[in-house]
């Protein structure tokens, strides 16, 4: 499980996405009648990997977070950017079939995948980057997607922070708050 340092609403809402996506494993295990802890379950694990197209972001996700990166020794895809295999292993990631829920706008699963990435592997994406995509969790997990313009004035306003406030803060609220105060 990812600790997110900035705490708030965007930590719970990436403990609740990260316990659905140990949900949709323990449900593939079942199906493929594999038992947890096993070398059947790394051998699962490989497969998923090795056609993420075939299957559901969470279960890619769950798999990646099973299997080491032969390069870098960290988690597959989640190593630190320079590792080519990790760079590869987070491209096919995004290969992965993304369903919406019913009655929530087209892309909000999407969205929702994106976010969930860039939270668990936070040392991957610039300090402004994690700041948007961790403070969208919780609106994303309960359905709600930013329209274009929304989404750019939350950028606008993340961009007159300090790199200091963008890690810290929890809410969209606190960002336009902050960034009222100052002209840049
Ligand atoms: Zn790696």
């Amino acid at each position: 499980m990812t600790c997110l340092p900035r705490g708030g609403r965007p930590a719970e809402a990436l403990e609740a996405v990260e316990a659905s996506i140990e949900d949709y494993w323990r449900l593939l295990l079942v199906e493929y009648g594999v038992a947890a802890g096993t070398k059947e379950e790394n051998d699962l694990a490989g497969m998923v990997v090795a056609d993420t197209s075939a299957f559901e972001w969470r279960v890619v996700d769950a798999a990646l977070g099973r299997l080491s990166c032969t390069e870098c020794g960290g988690e597959l895809g989640a190593g630190p950017t320079s590792c080519e295999s990790c760079a590869q292993a987070d491209g096919f990631r995004f290969a992965a079939r993304e369903t919406d829920k019913p009655a929530t706008p087209p892309g909000t699963e999407h969205g929702l995948r994106v976010a969930t990435a860039v939270a668990r592997a936070r040392h991957r994406y610039g300090v402004r980057a994690r700041c948007g995509f961790e403070l969208g969790l919780p609106g994303l997990l309960e359905g709600e997607l930013p329209s274009t313009p929304r989404a750019q004035a939350c950028r606008a306003a993340i961009d007159k922070l300090t790199e200091e406030e963008c890690e810290r803060v929890t809410s969209f609220e606190e960002v336009a708050r902050l960034s009222s105060r100052r002209v840049r």
